[in-house]
């Protein structure tokens, strides 16, 4: 591998994070990356990637990871490309009006009609039906891309080049399973009685109405957006005004995408951090959950070698956007950042939230370990139905068999993130008290963290802390309570 592999990589990425951030932020109305491919589409070619892997050190094992990873993706452009087009392009009808395919998740979270909620929802598993074939013939072709660059299987590829661990994950997740199964049933019940629901009867629709909560809209104003993430940053010691790296992007324009989000352009010179705020739990969800991706690329050291400042586990840089989601769930943040009291409910909603999500996580890890490992990827569709019904305990269609799927087994990273941010927040908290979004020392620490950008993977960062290795224990500790 040489300098240039490694320049011409850096430069890739920055070239797509930038029309990420220019089609996201509404700067410009299309999105161009298959110029940027015709220029760079070498580096993922079979010599340069087979290169790659005979590379054994930490460093080589990233570019390596970045390497099949992006041979895989470029064997099935087109199909990727087909898919996203008709996601963006597909509308359902739905009371006399055509609606994008893509809003109807928004519009279902927001129907208080159940009997509407389904409606709409079958209209949708329609359009997703039809979508199945070109996303059958896609994962066929990753598999297949897996096995010929030498793996056993696409399962094997991943665990292997992240080092996921992924028999560990799993027997952790059968743990956490098991010890939750009780707290789950009861908080499942509670929930949905107060939307006049019974899980037998449930559906995902149901689902997704109980956790928009309108009910709790007015603790989150969208004017207080920007200055409650400017004070949570700075009980830690950051000003956000005065970082000139990390740009925050809050001009409104007709094309901005309504979700928050974070663009690494330049780690860790120009990092875009765009939002359009307009209220309610969900963005400021967002918008805490990416200013954590966006203090962390920004605090990268700019002399580290490109694997680390860029590439790695991917659990790192979402260990420290969910520390800063999860101030959602601590009652003190909202007494001290938002001067809000008596959020009982509120707070009880979040942490189930927060419950349905790992189980939901735990049962789609199940799942892939199937689906990745099939001879017959069809036959796992009944798989995927039974494991998310079994976990979470309502009607779960299994239309959704590929498209609930992300990449690369990036499921496992989240797991691994919620494991490690526990940990990292415990011992903030051992250190710093209760209080520790306030304390400057926190916020030093996790500079200091920062600056390593994803050189060590959570594994590697839980021994740091002291811990003896990474360990679900706190995670299950927490959601079993
Ligand atoms: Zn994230």
């Amino acid at each position: 591998m040489n300098v240039d592999f490694e320049q011409a990589a850096e430069e890739f990425i920055q070239k797509i994070m930038k029309e990420h951030y220019l089609n996201g932020s509404g700067l410009k109305d299309t999105l161009e990356i298959l110029p940027i491919y015709e220029v760079y589409g070498w580096i993922f070619e079979r010599p340069t990637v087979t290169k790659a892997l005979k590379r054994q050190d930490e460093e080589g094992r990233y570019v390596a990871t970045f390497a099949a990873d992006g041979y895989l993706d470029a064997s099935v452009k087109e199909l990727t490309e087909k898919v996203t087009n008709a996601t963006t392009q597909a509308t359902v009808e739905w009371q006399g009006e055509e609606i994008p395919y893509r809003r109807a998740s928004v519009v279902i979270a927001n129907e208080p009609d159940a009997g509407k909620r389904r409606d709409l929802e079958s209209r949708v598993q329609a359009r997703t039906e039809e979508m199945n074939p070109d996303r059958l013939e896609r994962m066929q072709k990753l598999h297949g891309q897996a096995k010929d660059l030498g793996f056993g299987s696409y399962l094997q590829m991943y665990d292997q080049l992240k080092e996921l661990h992924l028999d560990w994950l799993l027997g952790r997740m059968r743990e956490l399973l098991d010890r939750t199964e009780d707290i789950f049933d009861a908080e499942l019940d509670h929930h949905l009685d107060a939307i006049g629901m019974q899980k037998e009867d449930a559906t995902p629709a149901d689902t997704a109405y109980l956790f928009r909560a309108p009910q709790f809209d007015s603790l989150f104003p969208a004017e207080k957006l920007v200055e409650s993430l400017k004070k949570t940053l700075s009980g830690m010691g950051i000003d956000l005004d005065s970082q000139k790296n990390v740009r925050l992007d809050t001009d409104s324009r007709p094309l901005k995408s309504p979700r928050a989000f974070c663009a690494p352009v330049v780690v860790p010179d120009e990092i875009y951090l765009v939002i359009a705020p307009r209220g309610g739990q969900d963005d400021y969800k967002a918008i805490l959950h990416e200013a954590g991706h966006a203090e962390h690329f920004g605090h990268v050291l700019p002399d580290l070698p490109f694997a680390f400042k860029r590439l790695g586990d991917d659990a790192v840089s979402e260990s420290f956007a969910f520390l800063m989601d999860n101030l959602l769930k601590n009652h003190r943040w909202f007494a001290e950042v938002m001067d809000t009291h008596g959020i009982d409910d509120y707070l009880r909603l979040t942490r189930f939230h927060k419950l349905w999500m790992t189980r939901r996580y735990a049962a789609k890890l199940n799942y892939e370990k199937l689906l990745h490992t099939a001879s017959d990827i069809g036959a796992a569709r009944n798989d995927y139905a039974q494991i998310l019904r079994r976990i979470l305990k309502i009607n779960i269609s299994d239309v959704n068999f590929l498209s609930d799927v992300d990449d690369g087994l990036y499921a496992a990273g989240y797991i691994r993130a919620w494991i490690f941010e526990v940990m990292l927040r415990k011992h903030l908290e051992d250190y710093f008290g209760a209080l520790w979004f306030l304390n400057r020392g926190a916020g030093e620490l996790l500079v200091e963290m920062w600056k390593d950008g994803q050189k060590y993977p959570v594994d590697v960062l839980a021994h740091r802390l002291h811990y003896e290795r990474l360990d679900a224990e706190p995670l299950i500790q927490e959601l079993a309570r």
